[in-house]
């Protein structure tokens, strides 16, 4: 199909052009499993009539998840904010918590949510993962924690980060929430630090429609984390602990049931769109497609593309193209968690400690990935970045 290519705004109004998709083509569209199978255990639930509270297929999900990342506990949750923010209090975290700015809000938001400061490491700008020397400089008497992102999937410096935290008797947890099904050191992401956090939002590789965990081989922080989910309960009438309701519900514990037994396919499907882009991306100058290797396992949910500096266009006027194609792509993170008003009133001169954080913020845009995306599609979308550029 011949592209009408508009690159700014103005041509946007005048040009009105029919774009290249007539439905919107959207960044974190839902993995969805085998329909029969959910539906089927709709009916379980529902003749159970069993729909929360620990319920069994809760329980099941849980097994399966801790099965399937090699830990000993699963604790499910209504969702991964919910989940980081327990895993916080449990940890007993305080004053100061290092954390990356180039990260969702959630991850600094559990933090301040809690009266804890949340503190801005700087990234190593070719992995976009938070860098331990950085972290190293943002150490204050004030530290109680440092929490790494496995960001895009791929894991955080895990052995440079605990030498630290051991160094300075501070506690390491990772929010995992792009990482499931990734591996570091051959290792399922979820057995490193204290816990790991994972989501299972329904934008995700693996969804629950709205969900989470925390997962660790602490027994005891596990049994923590189990009161702190259910208002402190310990059986019948007995609140033993302070808590709130972080309960993952049956519906949401099937949707996983489900979607856990194709998620490797997902994961296939994913790693041949991030190559077909690879190859319809190619020899567009100042456009550079994020790869993630062949050593480490990885979902290939994220497709993050930089424009370089030296780019003709920026990545603005790339975004809005995309977007006048009806192609969603979305500029993730931007501008960063620190340049966010809650934390840029908190901190107004953050950036000036963040230069690669400021720097990746102006070139990133994720483009739409997952099992309903074809292969004609990823050469369009291509096209119009191509078209835009040249
Ligand atoms: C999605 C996400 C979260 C929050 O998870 P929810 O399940 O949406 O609450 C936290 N951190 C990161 C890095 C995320 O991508």
């Amino acid at each position: 199909m011949p592209l009408k290519l508009i690159c700014s705004k103005a041509d946007l109004a005048i040009n009105g052009a029919v774009p290249a998709f007539s439905e919107p083509l959207h960044v974190g569209r839902p993995n969805i499993g085998d329909r029969g199978a959910f539906m089927q255990r709709v009916s379980q639930v529902l003749d159970s009539q069993w729909l929360t509270n620990n319920g069994p297929m809760v329980t099941e999900f849980e097994r399966c998840i801790a099965d399937h990342l090699g830990v000993k506990h699963c604790v499910a949750m209504c969702n991964g904010t919910i989940a980081l923010e327990i895993a916080i209090r449990a940890l007993r975290l305080e004053g100061e918590v290092i954390v990356p700015s180039w990260t969702f809000v959630a991850t600094a938001h559990a933090l301040y949510w809690q009266g804890i400061t949340p503190i801005f490491a700087d990234i190593d700008p070719t992995t976009h993962n938070i860098d331990p020397l950085a972290v190293r400089r943002m150490i204050t008497p004030r530290t109680s924690g440092i929490i790494g992102v496995h960001l895009w999937g791929r894991a955080a410096p895990i052995e440079e980060l605990q030498a630290i935290a051991d160094e300075h008797g501070v506690k390491l947890l990772f929010d995992a929430a792009h990482a499931f099904g990734s591996t570091h050191g051959g290792k399922m992401i979820g057995g490193f630090g204290m816990c790991e956090v994972l989501s299972f939002h329904a934008t995700k590789s693996f969804n629950t429609f709205e969900g989470g965990a925390v997962v660790t081989n602490d027994d005891e922080l596990a049994e923590t984390i189990r009161l702190m989910r259910n208002f402190g309960f310990a059986g019948y009438d007995n609140v033993i602990h302070p808590g709130t309701n972080g309960k993952m519900i049956e519906m949401c514990a099937i949707m996983g049931l489900t979607n856990l037994e194709s998620h490797a396919d997902v994961v296939a499907c994913n790693a041949r769109n991030h190559a077909a882009y690879a190859e319809a991306l190619a020899g567009i100058p100042g456009i550079s497609l994020l790869t993630y290797g062949s050593v480490e396992r990885n979902s290939h949910h994220y497709i993050v593309v930089e424009v370089d500096n030296d780019c003709r266009v920026d990545r603005d006027q790339i975004v809005i193209a995309l977007h006048a194609e009806n192609i969603l792509a979305r500029k993730y993170f931007w501008p960063g968690t620190h340049a966010m008003k809650p934390y840029r009133d908190l901190f107004p001169h953050a950036r000036l400690m963040l230069p690669n954080t400021e720097q990746v913020a102006k070139k990133v845009i994720v483009l739409p990935n997952g099992t309903t995306l074809s292969n004609s599609e990823i050469r369009t979308i291509s096209d119009v970045i191509g078209a835009c550029v040249n």
